[in-house]
């Protein structure tokens, strides 16, 4: 009979110390969806490094106090659209054509994701103004290949269909939002690279202004939603700067290792991150990929970026 007892006790001993590490495990994060948007290519002398932030008075202003700023965040690759964009969504730098006709290397947290949680294409996106961004949805690595693909919302009607407006990735993303609640998503809006292309200064400087004022809105969208709400991450980056004015064609193009193009910033928003803090740590955006793997609890073994563990409230 004792021996039953001293049985009984055990099991509930083993009981009481599993359950709570169990919890603790899946419990790590709040953060239950990120969602990722790309502006497409401003300097950083545009945006936080300029002291007064004029073009960014959102993200400066409202953004900044509930997170966490990157000053010296990089792109290590190659300062095109696909390779920035490729190596935030797989975690390595690749060479990659930049018209939209070669996907990725290397599987996606999408797809990490997608497969590790079994769930189906709904539950992340690729929301993008760019048609040519659709590539991000597949990659070449035969395991991975047309398996796990998130749901895509790229360009006019996707790839080979030419760009869209920006106000309509933005209303796109936010119907996506409202409708799929997806746990991942990543959005590119195509200012202010584009108007950057064609040489059209103030174009670009108000492609700035817009894109801090689509970013704010999106976090509104986030902290008004009850699904979305105190459990997500917003993480505001881009794919590339520009060159330095004296650097080639200055703010006009892009593509080479010049600081205007390798240096960009990182702006992160979430239950899980610091709030109000500005960091000096280098970081770069395979990262980005390591640590959206870290936030949702997959792995990323292929992912050559490092969890970004200074930005989260220990
Ligand atoms: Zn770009
Ligand atoms: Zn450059």
């Amino acid at each position: 009979m004792t021996k039953f007892f001293f049985s009984i006790a055990f099991v509930f001993a083993l009981f009481a110390a599993f359950v709570p590490l169990q919890k603790k495990e899946n419990k790590a994060m709040k953060t239950e969806n990120v969602i990722i948007v790309v502006i497409d290519g401003p300097r950083y002398s545009e945006t936080w490094g300029d002291s007064s932030c004029q073009y960014i008075p959102m993200m400066s202003g409202k953004l900044l106090p509930q997170g966490v700023l990157y000053k010296n965040f990089r792109n290590t690759g190659h300062t095109f659209t696909n390779a920035g964009h490729t190596s935030i969504t797989t975690g390595v730098d690749q060479f990659i054509n930049n018209l939209g006709m070669e996907i990725p290397d290397h599987p996606s947290i999408f797809q990490y994701y997608l497969k590790s949680k079994n769930m189906d294409p709904a539950n992340t996106w690729i929301i993008t103004s760019k048609d040519k961004l659709e590539i991000l949805s597949n990659c070449k690595d035969s395991v991975w290949k047309d398996k796990y693909k998130p749901s895509t919302d790229c360009g006019a009607k996707g790839l080979s269909t030419g760009y869209r407006n920006d106000s309509i990735t933005v209303m796109r993303t936010l119907e996506v939002m409202k409708q799929h609640h997806p746990h991942l998503i990543l959005i590119n809006l195509k200012e202010p690279d584009f108007s950057g292309h064609a040489n059209n200064w103030t174009g670009y400087l108000k492609g700035i202004q817009v894109g801090d004022r689509y970013v704010y809105e999106i976090w509104q969208a986030i902290q008004n939603d009850p699904l979305y709400a105190d459990k997500t991450a917003l993480l505001i980056t881009s794919d590339h700067g520009r060159h330095l004015n004296g650097v080639k064609s200055g703010f006009t193009n892009h593509g080479d290792e010049c600081e205007g193009c390798r240096h960009i910033n990182l702006l992160a928003l979430g239950p899980d991150f610091k709030k109000n803090v500005i960091l000096d740590t280098t970081r770069n955006q395979k990262d980005i990929a390591s640590t959206v793997a870290y936030l949702l609890d997959f792995s990323i073994p292929t992912s050559q970026g490092e969890i970004m563990q200074e930005m989260f409230v220990k």
